[in-house]
């Protein structure tokens, strides 16, 4: 078995997960680009059941750096492909340039690693999104995600500017608007 990496995931009742990350400056510093290891591979092994079992892990798709109580504007993504292997997304300083008008919601409702309750609702996303953001080397690129990816972006850039998707649910009505979207 993988050791798991040491980081510790803030919890929505610090007031830390609810402030405004800062841009990034590049070049990342080593101890940053520890932590986006270590971020990627403990949210590839909270999606592989024998490590999620045997460390009793949430699984878990994307972290924001904001939920391991740094301030910076990076979040993580990492998408299961049909084969099993993974794909990581490093999303640093990103903005996005355009999104679709079809809007969807995960029917389930959404998840994340800092909130350890059950939240009753749903969170209007767009369904596909293009973004502007730095790798960690500095690199620029432009990406389009959608579907789950596209919802995953989002729940994580709101991240990044202190708001939880627990933020977006109206608890008098947590299924606003659901005719009018498409269910994921
Ligand atoms: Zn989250």
């Amino acid at each position: 078995m993988r050791k798991l990496p040491n980081i510790t995931i803030y919890d929505e009742k610090d007031k830390i997960l609810h402030k405004k990350s800062s841009d990034v400056i590049f070049p990342l510093s080593k101890e940053d680009k520890q932590n986006i290891k270590d971020m990627l591979l403990y949210l590839e092994m909270s999606q592989i059941p024998e490590e999620q079992e045997y460390y009793n892990l949430r699984a878990g798709m994307g972290l924001a750096y904001v939920q391991i109580g740094i301030l910076k504007r990076i979040f993580v993504i990492v998408e299961e492909l049909e084969d099993h292997t993974f794909r990581n997304y490093v999303v640093i300083n990103p903005k996005i340039i355009s999104e679709s008008e079809e809007m969807i919601y995960v029917g389930e409702g959404e998840g994340c690693l800092s909130v350890n309750r059950e939240v009753e609702g749903i969170v209007p996303r767009h369904a596909r999104i293009t973004v502007k953001a730095f790798d960690e080397n500095g690199e620029p690129y432009t990406i389009r995600v959608r579907e789950d990816i596209a919802v995953a972006f989002q729940h994580e850039m709101d991240h990044l500017d202190g708001i939880l998707f627990t933020d977006k649910i109206d608890p008098k009505n947590p299924y606003k608007d659901a005719d009018k979207m498409r269910e994921l």
